[in-house]
C-alpha cells in the first residue's frame, strides 16, 4: 500500500506528463506528423557545438577518477570557481565558489533549498501563473503554497495583492522571469518594486523572507530585452539555475543554487543545503556533465531558431483572433482559451491533434500554454488546426 501522501499526488499527477503521453498515444494512430505536441517544454534546438566538443574532451583527457567519481556534495571546487566567476563577470556580483552548489537541475536545486529553509506550514508565495511542480516541491516538506492572483492585463506580478498575502509565517517567495508558462519578463521597475516590499516586511515582522529566483530560461530573451539579477535589489534572494533549456540539456540533470554571503544565516544555509543535496539522495550533482558544463559557460543555444517560431506562432494566432500577450522570453505562449473551461477549450485542441496545456496547470484558468520549442515546420504544419479551431468559437 503506498502512502496516504503519495496517493493523492498520483491522483494529481502532472497534467503536462499525462499531454505527452497522449501526444505519443496519438502518434501510433494518426502517425507523428500529424500530431502536434505543444505540451512539453523539452528543448527542440540542439545543444551548442561546445557542448558536445567538452563531452569528448572530458572523456578523453580528464582523470577518470575525477570524471566519474564522488567529490564533495557541493559538486566540483573548479567548476564552482568557473561557475562563479562567470557570474561575476555577466553581472558584476561577488561570488566565489563558496557561494555556488551544483544541483540536478533547477528542480534538485529548488528541492534543496525547500528542504534547507521550509518548517511545517510555512508558507512559500507565487504568482500565478506559476510552474505547476512548485506546489509539490513546496508539499515535500510541508510547506504551505499561498497564491497571488494572476495579472491578466500584462502578467506582471501584482504587487498590491502580493503585499496583503505576506503574513509571520512567510518563509519564501518564489519569481520565475522569463516566465513558465507567459514567457513574460518581470520588468526591473516590478523587481524594484517587489524588493522594498519584502524589505518592509521584513522590517515589520522581523523576519527573513527568502526570494528564490527560478531562472532556466534567463538565456533565452528577444529583442535585446535584458532580465535584471536579483541579488542587485534585494539582499535575501537565493538564485536556482539550470542548464536544461540554456544549454538543451533537460536530460542530463545539471543546474546550479547560488547562495549569496549577505542572504541573512548565509553559513548555516550553505551548510544546510550542501547536506540536504546528499541526503535528498542526489548526493552531487552528476559529475561529467558538471566538468562539461564549466567548459560552456559562455555558450548558449541558437535562441534565434526559437525566436522564428515565437513570430510565426505569435503572428498566426493573432490573426486568427486569439488572444495573448507577445512573450519576451522562455518559449511559451499563454493564450486566452476561447471559452471560460480551458480544459474543455485543450480538449477541443485535440480534436485537430493540436496538444497543448491548461491554464489551471499553472493556476491561471481560461488560458492555454503552447510549448513552441518544436521544429518550425511542425508549426507550419499545426496553423490550419488552430485556424479552424478559431473558427468553430466564431
Ligand atoms: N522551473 C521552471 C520554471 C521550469 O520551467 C522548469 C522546467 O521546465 C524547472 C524549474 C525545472 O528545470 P530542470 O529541468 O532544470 O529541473
Amino acid at each position: 500500500m503506498i502512502s496516504k501522501k503519495m496517493t493523492a499526488l498520483v491522483q494529481n499527477s502532472s497534467v503536462i506528463r499525462a499531454m505527452f503521453e497522449e501526444g505519443k498515444r496519438l502518434a501510433a494512430i494518426h502517425g507523428a506528423e500529424n500530431v502536434f505536441d505543444f505540451s512539453l517544454g523539452n528543448p527542440s534546438v540542439e545543444p551548442p557545438k561546445e557542448v558536445k566538443d567538452a563531452i569528448v574532451d572530458v572523456i578523453m583527457n580528464e582523470n577518470t577518477n575525477l570524471v566519474h567519481g564522488y567529490m564533495s556534495n557541493s559538486g566540483y571546487e573548479d567548476v564552482r570557481t568557473a561557475v562563479a566567476n562567470s557570474i561575476n563577470h555577466k553581472f558584476g556580483t561577488h561570488f566565489n565558489e563558496n557561494n555556488i552548489i551544483m544541483t540536478v537541475g533547477a528542480a534538485g536545486g529548488l528541492n534543496v533549498i525547500f528542504k534547507t529553509l521550509l518548517n511545517p506550514g510555512d508558507e512559500v508565495i507565487v504568482f500565478a501563473p506559476f510552474f505547476g511542480e512548485y506546489r509539490n516541491y513546496v508539499n515535500n516538506f510541508d510547506g504551505e503554497l499561498v497564491i497571488v492572483s494572476p495579472n491578466t492585463v500584462d502578467f506582471q506580478p501584482d504587487l498590491d495583492e502580493f503585499e496583503t498575502k505576506i503574513t509571520p509565517k512567510t518563509k519564501a517567495v518564489i519569481v520565475n522571469t522569463p516566465n513558465n508558462p507567459t514567457g513574460v519578463v518581470y520588468s526591473e521597475e516590478t523587481i524594484m518594486k517587489l524588493s522594498n516590499i519584502l524589505d518592509k516586511k521584513q522590517k515589520e515582522y522581523g523576519n527573513s523572507i527568502y526570494l528564490i529566483s527560478d531562472e532556466p530560461y534567463r538565456e533565452l530573451v528577444y529583442d535585446g530585452v535584458s532580465v535584471p539579477y536579483l541579488t542587485k535589489y534585494y539582499k535575501n534572494t537565493l538564485v536556482g539555475y539550470s542548464f536544461s533549456k540554456s544549454l538543451s540539456l533537460p536530460g542530463e540533470r545539471i543546474g546550479y543554487l547560488v547562495i549569496p554571503t549577505e542572504v541573512d544565516d548565509a553559513e548555516d544555509i550553505i551548510a544546510a543545503a550542501n547536506v540536504a543535496n546528499r541526503i535528498l539522495g542526489f548526493v552531487n550533482a552528476p559529475s561529467l556533465i558538471q566538468r562539461v558544463v564549466a567548459k560552456c559557460l559562455d555558450s548558449e543555444v541558437d535562441v534565434s531558431i526559437y525566436n522564428r517560431n515565437r513570430e510565426l506562432l505569435y503572428n498566426s494566432l493573432t490573426e486568427y483572433g486569439f488572444t495573448l500577450v507577445k512573450p519576451e522570453g522562455a518559449f511559451y505562449l499563454f493564450v486566452k482559451a476561447l471559452e471560460d473551461d480551458d480544459k474543455a477549450f485543450v480538449n477541443a485542441a485535440k480534436k485537430h491533434n493540436i496538444l497543448i496545456v491548461p491554464g489551471s496547470s499553472f493556476g491561471c484558468p481560461g488560458y492555454c500554454r503552447i510549448a513552441y520549442c518544436v521544429e518550425y515546420d511542425k508549426i507550419e504544419r499545426a496553423l490550419p488546426g488552430f485556424k479552424k479551431l478559431a473558427e468553430e468559437y466564431q
